[in-house]
């Protein structure tokens, strides 16, 4: 028992050494006697997961690398925590027995894990938009069928989870996805070609991984979240709207028919969504810096520009096509966000890479898992294709 006199909360981490990770760890070791932490995971920084398995104790610690999984082992020698590796290690680390799963790995090698997760039962705190994106029909079935529970971590879908009446969803005209813009939302077209990596991954209002960080410039990030948001919620396709609002201070809000609209605010920081999740139903204290609106005095708004961010237009294309085409969008999008971090291929080309991807291939209904991960590879040798020519 926790010194509150409640049931310690066990607790595994998907993707711990990332930054959702990290903030996830930042909120536990504030109150260690009320959690025990089960299981983390990592794709190669041993350093810190060994950091942080020293620090929560878990039973189990899993590494994506293969290759890394004796210096692992060295390093937590005589510590009676089991450690495993490769994608099936992950796997067996989400399927430890926990209450709670915080799923954030970056991209789809987060689907398997995070679905191990959720077959067992587990409340799934959901950061991996991918799972959703490439999977989301066949995902959610999986969620229901083995009465798992979801929670959004994703701010947006957070703030919209906080203000949605699921008594009553009649009662929702629309919901309004926030964003940001990114870095480059004053930027024209032609200069957008030169780009880096190291500029694009600078988000003006949150610290995030490279990856989602790219997106965020692209808008790519926007329209994952209008297809993660209409698998979470009980809405229609062409009830999900996206305003740019630059100061990130509405996370997303929920439009009644009456004429209502409620929002989520608060600063741009990730522990308030982690928190709502690690604690819910309830609200737990955060050290997050609290809201100051007359400091912020401001609070804009703007229509985004698909010309100048096709990514958005893809993605909210993708929806409406359904079947494989969100899969082959993620699928892409994350070889050509590889590529432009890897300076590859420019910044403009990875919207262009993933509309070719999505012109070439068949858009076909998926199935079953077999079907999608036909898809998810064909997507993937397709963009690396585009990327080597
Ligand atoms: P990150 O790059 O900081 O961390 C990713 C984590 O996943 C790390 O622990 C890494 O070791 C692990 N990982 C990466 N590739 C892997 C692989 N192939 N196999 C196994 N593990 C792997 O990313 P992040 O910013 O923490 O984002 C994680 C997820 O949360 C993403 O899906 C992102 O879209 C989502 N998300 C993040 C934020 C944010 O503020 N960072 C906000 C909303 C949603
Ligand atoms: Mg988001």
């Amino acid at each position: 028992m926790a010194s509150s006199g409640k049931a310690r909360r066990t607790v595994s981490l998907l993707g711990s050494t990332g930054s959702i990770g990290c903030s996830t760890l930042d909120l536990i070791g504030r109150d260690p006697d009320a959690y025990d932490v089960v299981a983390l995971t990592a794709r190669s920084n041993i350093e810190l997961l060994v950091d942080q398995a020293k620090q929560f104790s878990p039973q189990m610690v899993a590494i994506a690398d293969p290759d890394l999984y004796q210096p692992l082992k060295d390093a937590l020698n005589g510590s009676n925590i089991m450690v495993a590796a490769g994608p099936s290690g992950l796997v067996e680390a989400a399927e430890q027995n926990s209450d709670w799963v915080m799923a954030g790995i970056v991209g789809s090698a987060g689907l398997w894990p995070t679905l191990a997760a959720a077959r067992r039962g587990a409340t799934v705190a959901l950061a991996n938009k991918e799972c959703l994106v490439c999977a989301g029909d066949l995902f959610v079935r999986e969620v229901k069928e083995s009465n798992a529970t979801l929670l959004p971590v994703d701010s947006e879908h957070n703030a919209i989870f906080q203000v949605f009446d699921f008594d009553r969803p009649e009662s929702i005209d629309r919901i309004v996805l926030t964003a940001s813009g990114g870095p480059f939302r004053e930027l024209a077209y032609a200069e957008m070609a030169d780009i880096t990596p190291e500029r694009a991954v600078k988000h003006p209002n949150w610290a995030m991984g490279a990856k989602i960080s790219v997106d965020s410039a692209t808008l790519m990030n926007k329209g994952l979240e209008a297809i993660e948001a209409y698998y979470l919620f009980p809405i229609e396709k062409d009830q999900i709207d996206i305003i740019i609002h630059p100061q990130s201070i509405i996370h997303s809000m929920v439009a009644y028919r009456d004429g209502s609209v409620l929002a989520q605010l608060g600063v741009a920081d990730m522990r308030t969504p982690i928190a709502y999740t690690l604690a819910w139903p309830e609200r737990i204290q955060t050290p997050v810096e609290r809201l100051d609106l007359a400091e912020v005095a401001t609070l804009q708004f703007e229509t985004p520009d698909l010309s100048r961010f096709p990514a958005l237009r893809l993605a909210r294309e993708a929806l409406q096509t359904g079947g494989a085409a969100p899969t082959i969008l993620n699928a892409a999008n994350e070889v050509a966000v590889e590529g432009f971090l890897q300076h590859k291929v420019g910044f403009l080309d990875i919207p262009r890479i993933v509309e070719t991807a999505l012109e070439r291939m068949e858009l076909a209904a998926l199935n079953c898992w077999d079907d999608l991960e036909q898809v998810d590879r064909d997507a993937r040798a397709l963009a690396s294709s585009l990327i080597a020519q």
